[in-house]
């Protein structure tokens, strides 16, 4: 299965791809992930990308269309297709992205457009922990889903941490940023016939029901 989760930061998208990568035995691909491990790893990738992130402004298009190709050309993906999170974001990203496939013969088969009113995607931003452990991940939100210990997470023990960038300056200028630059493939994929817009709940379980109903279709 080939599939892109498009969103606004923040609108769950990563929660989501947990359980699409586990119920379809999908890679999931996060360039926001791609780009943090290199930042922590001060990888030249990593120090390229890092003030752009700590700003919330775009890294820009050849880097990320780099780093996406190369793991789009990792043999899991070309066996088992993909989930991209977080990529593309721009129109030239998809562009990019569409050629790609295009080369490699093979057909994306639906987008997930996740909408969630910019009010409740600030709220939930500064609420956002995240597991610290890479294997894991597991995201919390301290209004409506807190750890059981504050500070660490339920499944694995380690630590929670804040992303730098999620705090109100930062979320309001990546909503800009996502209004701007990614919303604008809404457009595009509604045009190749493959966007469903899925409105984010406030019960994230109802959320999951609703990808589940669009992606048996
Ligand atoms: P969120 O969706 O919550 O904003 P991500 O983890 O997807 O978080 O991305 C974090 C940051 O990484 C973005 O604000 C941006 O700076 C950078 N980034 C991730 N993916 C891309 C991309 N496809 N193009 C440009 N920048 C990206
Ligand atoms: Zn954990």
């Amino acid at each position: 299965m080939r599939l892109i989760i498009l969103g606004a930061p923040g609108s769950g998208k990563g929660s989501q791809c947990k359980w699409i990568t586990r119920d379809y035995d999908v890679p999931h691909i996060s360039t926001g992930d791609i780009l943090r491990k290199n930042i922590s790893e001060g990888t030249v990738l990593g120090q390229k990308a890092k003030s752009y992130i700590d700003q919330g402004a775009l890294v820009p298009d050849e880097l990320v269309i780099d780093i996406l190709k190369a793991r789009l050309n990792e043999e899991d993906c070309k066996e088992k297709g993909f989930l991209l999170d977080g990529f593309p974001r721009t129109i030239s990203q998809a562009e990019a992205l569409e050629e790609f496939l295009e080369d490699a013969g093979v057909k994306i088969d639906k987008v997930i457009n996740l909408h969630v009113p910019d009010e409740e995607i600030m709220a939930r931003a500064i609420n956002r922990r995240t597991c610290e452990n890479s294997e894991c991940k597991e995201i919390y939100n301290l209004r409506d889903n807190p750890p059981k210990v504050e500070g660490i997470c339920d499944k694995c023990g380690s630590n929670l941490f804040q992303r730098a960038d999620d705090n109100e300056e930062t979320v309001k200028n990546r909503l800009m940023v996502y209004h701007n630059q990614t919303e604008p493939l809404i457009e595009f994929y509604t045009k190749k016939n493959l966007l469903a817009t899925i409105i984010g709940q406030e019960d994230i379980n109802d959320t999951i029901a609703l990808v589940k109903a669009e992606l048996a279709k």
